[in-house]
């Protein structure tokens, strides 16, 4: 059956790339944007927990009073469980980002399984939290990706809004993207953590989130976790 959609979608000759894009709907469906015209937007963070980035995000989020969404690395909350089980207390909203941080549009079904299962199983024993959100890395997907994630009870999720944050450009270069490319709905992808080494450096990141949540509140935006 899903040989047969493989062929298929070949023979209908649509480009892989835009197959395997976060946002493409054609390996299912996709969250990429909020439901409605209120200005509210959601801010992610993926490649977590980091144990020098994911406190300073913590903190910055509880000063302000805003939820936001971590799609936690099950290699890292095998590392820094506490820090999950903090963000959990704290009022946010965990998500699954699987155990390895492979891409994933490659992976066979059993190898999307084994990666989308054992990253859940690492925030449900960090937390108590069984995720209902997924985030492939990179947001490469193939046909069945989705459909694993549906299984263990995730909505897939991308982003309407990427800021390269990961290749430290400067705080308020970080904060500046934010602000200029945020719409009503947008999901903010940030990164609170590095998806292949655990104490890679993102505290621009969290220096640059205040500013973030300031100027959008500024524009008028209110801030809300992820619809289920
Ligand atoms: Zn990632």
């Amino acid at each position: 059956m899903i040989g047969t959609a493989v062929a298929g979608l070949a023979a209908a000759g649509i480009a892989a790339h835009g197959a395997w894009h976060r946002n493409s709907v054609v390996f299912g469906p996709v969250l990429t944007r909020l439901p409605g015209d209120e200005p509210v937007v959601s801010i992610t963070f993926d490649d977590g927990p980091n144990p020098r980035a994911t406190p300073r995000v913590l903190d910055v989020l509880r000063r302000e009073g805003v939820r936001a969404t971590f799609f936690f690395l099950g290699r890292h909350v095998e590392r820094w469980p506490e820090l999950v089980r903090r963000a959990a207390l704290d009022g946010h909203q965990l998500g699954n980002h699987g155990y390895y941080h492979r891409k994933l549009h490659r992976r066979s079904p059993g190898f999307v399984r084994d990666d989308l299962t054992r990253g859940t199983e690492q925030i449900v024993r960090a937390s108590g939290v069984r995720p209902r959100h997924f985030r492939a890395p990179h947001g490469f997907r193939s046909p069945w990706v989705t459909p694993i994630a549906a299984s263990l009870g995730q909505r897939t999720v991308g982003w309407s809004l990427g800021v390269w944050d990961s290749a430290r450009p400067g705080a308020d270069v970080i904060a500046a993207r934010a602000l200029e490319g945020m719409h009503a709905g947008s999901i903010l992808l940030l990164h609170d953590g590095d998806g292949y080494d655990p104490a890679g450096d993102r505290i621009q990141t969290a220096e640059a989130l205040p500013a973030i949540l300031d100027g959008l509140r500024r524009r008028g935006f209110r801030f809300t976790t992820l619809p289920d």
